[in-house]
């Protein structure tokens, strides 16, 4: 089957070439995919920024239908549509897997990582932990639902905003997009973008941010936040700039959260007497569970969360890459095993 893997060839990036895929093990299932979207995370993958791991299958945005089910398999049947994600398995065992906190497992496997992912014509899933794409849900759209909009839901769960009360978006690119989204249409709370694209600022008021901030034109966004809405109830932080995070903090009310879920590779500067005596908690958020991913699919299946995304073909997967070091991507970029 051909599929875009990892190059031993640091200047190839990527190589789309015939693989073979080993045979199924007990409570495994083989996965016909459709689509696969183009994450950050991948082009991180690929040029080994999280250590080398040359022959890898790229790609944890993968939904497909279940080809053939292995001994022991009870979860899924032959037809099903699935999801592939970063999540991809867990021990299942550990305190955080028997707690509701299973992205945080020490043995967990991500696809298109350290387990062969979703970028190909086939993928080999735990069937336990394959969650099930809804039928009235877009299969290319469910495929940003499976990284971007789970970790944006979850981190937006995290900051426990209630109807009715702001939440401040900082980042509107594909993570923020969906947050956006889910925070109006979801959680149905008030809503802040910040960016320092407008376009991007435009697209996240069209999908329902009330108010909108461009960081650059205003560089003390957060004492604006303060000043026009009292500061926000909640935070989440999707942009991979320092600046972001520490704004999150000065941009709240007293006893606010403040989620983390970009991953820029600074420390963030926290004021700690203004945490002790404001009560603001700063949390990191990861993904999110099977159960959050399920939650995030029905929104989306119920027509409250909508992705943006392209069709493209395997073999521009390295365009793709370079498009994203550009910056010139808007909304998500989708594999369709289905173009030649
Ligand atoms: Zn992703
Ligand atoms: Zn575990």
């Amino acid at each position: 089957m051909r599929a875009a893997v990892v190059s031993s060839d640091k200047d190839k990036l990527v190589e789309v070439k015939e693989v073979s895929l080993r045979p199924l093990e007990p409570g495994e299932a083989l996965v016909d995919i459709e689509f696969c979207g183009v994450c950050h995370t991948d082009l991180h993958v690929a040029k080994g920024d999280f250590g080398d791991v040359p022959g890898r299958v790229l790609g944890h945005e993968g939904v497909g239908v279940v080809k053939e089910i292995a001994e022991g398999v009870t979860s899924l049947k032959v037809g099903d549509r699935v999801s592939v994600a970063w999540f991809y398995e867990g021990c299942g065992q550990c305190e955080y897997c028997v707690t509701g906190r299973e992205t945080f497992c020490p043995y967990v496997k991500n696809a298109g990582y350290s387990v062969d992912g979703a970028m190909a014509e086939q993928c080999i899933v735990a069937a336990d932990y394959a969650v099930k794409v809804p039928d009235e849900l877009d299969p290319q759209q469910a495929t940003s639902i499976t990284c971007a909009g789970v970790t944006t839901y979850k981190a937006i769960k995290v900051a426990d905003v209630h109807p009715g009360e702001w939440i401040v978006i900082f980042g509107a690119g594909g993570l923020g997009n969906l947050a956006v989204q889910y925070a109006k249409k979801v959680f149905n709370a008030k809503v802040i973008a910040v960016d320092i694209n407008d376009d991007k600022l435009q697209l996240a008021k069209e999908v329902g941010a009330d108010l909108i901030y461009n960081a650059k034109t205003t560089p003390n966004v957060d004492e604006a936040i303060q000043k026009d809405v009292g500061g926000a109830h909640a935070a989440v932080v999707t942009a991979v700039s320092k600046a972001a995070f520490n704004q999150a903090v000065n941009s709240v009310r007293k006893t606010a959260k403040v989620v983390n879920v970009g991953l820029p590779p600074e420390k963030m500067d926290l004021d700690i007497i203004k945490s002790v005596l404001d009560g603001i908690e700063v949390i990191g958020s990861l993904v999110g569970t099977r159960k959050d991913l399920e939650e995030s699919f029905m929104f989306g299946a119920e027509g409250k969360v909508i992705p943006v995304v392209q069709p493209r073909r395997l073999d521009e997967i390295n365009d793709i890459f370079q498009e994203m070091e550009d910056g010139t991507i808007q909304g998500r970029m989708v594999i369709d095993m289905s173009l030649k």
